[in-house]
């Protein structure tokens, strides 16, 4: 996606050849009409899957989550980081390692909004290490439902995620691929023909 190379370009900040910030557009402060338009992407790719339901991980995956929803026309669901109080026992959930705060947490949702009759699209903002991504996926396997595929906004090809969604067989989309990045430089592998 041309546009979200060029915004990555112009205000990424690559803090090392590993971690790059993108907070003034994409995962603090939002650009909306962005925002949308990455949902109506993956709402372009994913149109013919018959998704009944969008899914991503609280906080960052929200925004684009919901614009993907939008898209297709279904409600999205949000995987919370801390099981509340309110959710009972009545929740599915996964153990995460988190590549950015370098802890593992847990992942739940609750079973009244996932199950056997819906075939789901997992969105989020990053696809790095893939430990979010596969939390999710192994979600979705537990609650009996479909997965349709994978949609994230930046994938950062140099590491593993991707490698291991795709051995699961599981089809992946990111709208910007990057194949390396140092301190004021980025590369981006070509735009799949979707
Ligand atoms: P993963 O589980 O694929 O390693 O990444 C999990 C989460 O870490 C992503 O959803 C994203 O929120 C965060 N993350 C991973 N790499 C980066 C990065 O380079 N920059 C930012 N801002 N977040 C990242």
């Amino acid at each position: 996606m041309k546009i979200l190379e060029e915004r990555i370009r112009r205000e990424g900040q690559i803090l090392s050849d590993t971690v790059l910030k993108v907070d003034s557009f994409l995962n603090h402060q939002v650009d909306t009409g962005l925002a949308l338009e990455i949902g109506r992407e993956f709402g372009r790719i994913f149109a013919d899957e018959g998704i009944t339901k969008v899914l991503t991980i609280e906080a960052s995956g929200i925004q684009f989550a919901m614009a993907a929803g939008i898209a297709l026309g279904v409600p999205f669901v949000y995987a919370k980081k801390k099981k509340a109080i309110t959710q009972g026992d009545e929740v599915y959930s996964a153990e995460v390692y988190s590549f950015t705060k370098r802890e593992s947490y847990q992942v739940s949702i609750s079973r009244k909004y996932l199950g056997p009759e819906d075939r789901v699209l997992i969105v989020d903002d990053f696809l790095a290490t893939g430990a979010a991504l596969v939390g999710l996926t192994d979600i979705v396997a537990e609650s009996g439902a479909e997965l349709a595929g994978v949609g994230c906004v930046i994938e950062k090809s140099f590491q593993e995620g991707r490698g291991l969604l795709e051995e699961r067989g599981i089809r992946v989309h990111s709208l910007a691929r990057i194949a390396a990045m140092s301190p004021g430089q980025v590369q981006f592998i070509d735009e799949e023909s979707f």
